[in-house]
């Protein structure tokens, strides 16, 4: 007789290369345990030329997964391997999310979710302001700067080391978006109301350059994608300037919350407790 339990479980998956890193699991676990789902989230190493196979294998059911997150270096392949990637995912060629619906594979990006949820949980009223400054248009950047454009910013600027990237994003979501030298700073900052780091600088305890926040609007708020620290060089200076700042934390705890509604049907929430589980994995890593 097979065990009625194992039949039940319902199974999702992080997959990366390396994938060791990744928070996900403990978020994903968190949630499992709040509600008490008999269900399972683990993180499965695959290396890149695996991938189609591991993808064959959700399709047709036989790795048992009813779906599951993907990290780098995977976002783009899956994409491409996905049979119903939705229109967020179509426009920014990347998905972070697989579900199993009909024997097809579908998914989606939900980066920029987690990042506007993170600032509307931490800042609301944030998105009055008519313009953004970008720094970094890396991976990452594509998702905030869709997401801002679709919550309706009018006016988003893009500042990055290598510029044709940011013309890359321009090309790519149209004509809301400026692209820039980073040298443009000063002059594109004025009168901004949203800053957003998402550029790698400050991570890890990496050095950050002098960021001359002055010229943003008043009550504008500066936020960075980076999370390791929490406080990053580029928080602690817009702080010192007398501007307030969200951390990064909550854009990966956000991102998280549409996948598990998608693989275990219920809603979970960003609660305390979770901030806690991970800030206490952070120390431990640090
Ligand atoms: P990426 O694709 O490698 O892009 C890196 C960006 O940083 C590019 O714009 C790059 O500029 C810029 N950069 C790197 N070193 C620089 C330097 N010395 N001076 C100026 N610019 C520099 O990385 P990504 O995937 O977008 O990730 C960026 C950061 O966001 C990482 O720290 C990642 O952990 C974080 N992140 C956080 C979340 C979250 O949920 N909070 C989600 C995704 C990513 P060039 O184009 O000129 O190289």
């Amino acid at each position: 007789m097979p065990d009625s339990r194992e039949t039940l479980t319902i199974k999702a998956f992080v997959t990366g290369y390396p994938v060791k890193h990744s928070r996900s699991p403990l978020i994903h676990g968190h949630w499992l345990r709040q509600f008490k789902i008999d269900g399972s989230y683990e993180a499965v190493a695959i290396e890149p030329a695996s991938l189609p196979d591991f993808m064959n294998g959700l399709r047709s059911g036989t790795n048992g997964f009813v779906g599951g997150n993907v990290t780098i270096p995977h976002k783009e392949s899956a994409y491409r391997l996905a049979d119903r990637p939705d229109d967020l995912a179509q426009e920014l060629g990347a998905v972070n999310t697989l579900w199993l619906e009909d024997g097809q594979i579908h998914a989606t990006n939900t980066d920029g979710f987690g990042f506007l949820a993170n600032l509307d949980a931490y800042h609301k009223g944030w998105d009055r302001t008519d313009k953004a400054v970008i720094f970094g248009a890396g991976g990452a950047s594509r998702a905030v700067v869709q997401a801002l454009r679709n919550r309706g910013v009018r006016e988003i600027n893009v500042l990055n080391r290598t510029v044709s990237k940011a013309q890359e994003l321009r090309d790519r979501f149209g004509s809301n978006i400026f692209a820039h030298s980073v040298a443009a700073l000063g002059e594109v900052s004025a009168g901004a109301g949203l800053f957003v780091n998402t550029t790698s600088l400050g991570m890890d305890g990496s050095e950050a350059p002098f960021i001359d926040f002055s010229k943003l609007a008043s009550g504008a708020v500066v936020t960075d994608i980076v999370y390791v620290p929490l406080k990053t060089p580029i928080l602690k200076m817009a702080e010192e300037q007398g501007f307030s700042t969200v951390d990064g934390l909550g854009m990966l705890l956000h991102q998280a919350r549409p996948g598990f509604e998608k693989w275990f049907g219920k809603k979970p929430d960003v609660d305390e407790e979770l901030r806690s589980l991970i800030i206490a994995d952070m120390d431990v890593h640090a």
